[in-house]
């Protein structure tokens, strides 16, 4: 159940409310809003009765919330969540784009790259310190070395960094360094993870299960949450289907969906969707022109000998390119709401 507070509410009013809410055993959650406060009822078993609070001082209105998730969801907050990732907003109607390679490999490289995706127009630069691979013989990332590499990178080009976070036991150390901490598709159930995040200062990308449907993916951003961390985006980056023309299918009809149903940010990754070079940009502007928040891209300079996801990542010139496109389609399309 969602409390509405009148505009203008004093803070002893809101606390009037929790308090009442508290005395019945339930938990309530202020939420601030755009000009008026709300408070979310959680914990509830079964349906909240609505005159426990309608004669409160400051109180406008009662709705009862039908969603499983409440946070998350637009019922509770009317108005976009904007997401500062370290001075980069996502949610106000602008179309930053994350970019870089798929791993940290060395200082050189991810310099050479954040210098090329910064020229292009990136607004921050994305590569993985500790990497998911599907096979324990592949290239698991630089750990704390490619963190410290980030951070030089973020000094040297003036980029905010965004990189995964995969378990608990690293979270402190990469919460440190990164100014977004990605929890990647194989994570997105991981609960234990997803409360750990809840409790970082560091906004989350929160990207989509590769089987999960809308409400797992919205829940799993509810465990975030609910821990006190509303700072999360979310990120579209393809569902495993029957296909073999890539490497997995990007629903771009997930991103009207969502952003009904939530305030949340949304960016579209068209290159792990894609796994391959030749459809990452396609895709990128059909992102655009759906209404997505954001995209994130991996670029590499030399591809061909990226230690993990070379094929689908763009040449810098490709990746110039890219940016023109996706802000004049985002221009023309960008305010689908
Ligand atoms: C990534 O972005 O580096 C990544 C591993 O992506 P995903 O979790 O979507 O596979
Ligand atoms: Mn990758």
């Amino acid at each position: 159940m969602l409390i509405v507070m009148k505009k203008g509410t004093t803070e002893q009013q809101v606390e009037g409310v929790v308090a009442t809410a508290e005395k019945r055993g339930y938990m309530a959650r202020p939420i601030p809003g755009g000009d008026r406060v709300s408070i979310g009822i959680l914990y509830n078993k079964g349906s909240v009765d609505a005159a426990h609070f309608l004669g409160l001082d400051g109180v406008k209105e009662v709705i009862a919330v039908t969603k499983p998730y409440k946070l998350v969801s637009r019922e509770v907050k009317q108005e976009n969540t904007i997401v500062d990732a370290g001075g980069v907003l996502f949610g106000d109607g602008s179309m930053p784009v994350l970019a870089g390679p798929c791993a940290v490999e060395s200082e050189e490289q991810a310099l050479t790259i954040a210098r090329a995706v910064k020229k292009a127009g990136a607004a921050m630069f994305r590569g993985g310190a500790f990497k998911p691979r599907s096979s324990p013989y592949s290239f698991q990332g630089l750990g704390k070395e490619g963190l410290e590499i980030l951070a030089r990178v973020r000094t040297e080009t003036g980029l905010p960094v965004a990189t995964e976070v995969m378990d608990i036991e690293t979270f402190d150390m990469v919460e440190t360094y990164a100014d977004v901490v990605q929890i990647g598709t194989r994570n997105m159930q991981n609960f234990s993870l997803l409360k750990r995040a809840g409790k970082s200062h560091r906004p989350i990308l929160l990207k989509r299960g590769m089987s999960a449907t809308l409400q797992e993916w919205l829940m799993a951003a509810e465990y975030i949450m609910e821990e006190g961390n509303d700072q999360v985006i979310l990120c579209e980056r393809g569902v495993r289907t029957f296909v073999k023309h890539s490497r997995n299918t990007l629903d771009l009809s997930v991103v009207p969906a969502a952003k009904k149903e939530s305030h949340l940010p949304l960016i579209v990754d068209p290159s792990h969707a894609a796994g391959v070079r030749d459809q990452v940009s396609p895709l990128a502007y059909a992102a655009a022109a759906v209404g997505a928040d954001g995209l994130m891209v991996e670029v590499h300079h030399l591809p061909e000998e990226a230690m993990s996801d070379g094929a689908q990542s763009l040449y810098p010139n490709q990746f110039e390119v890219l940016m023109k496109k996706v802000n004049a389609i985002h221009r023309i399309a960008g305010d689908t709401q």
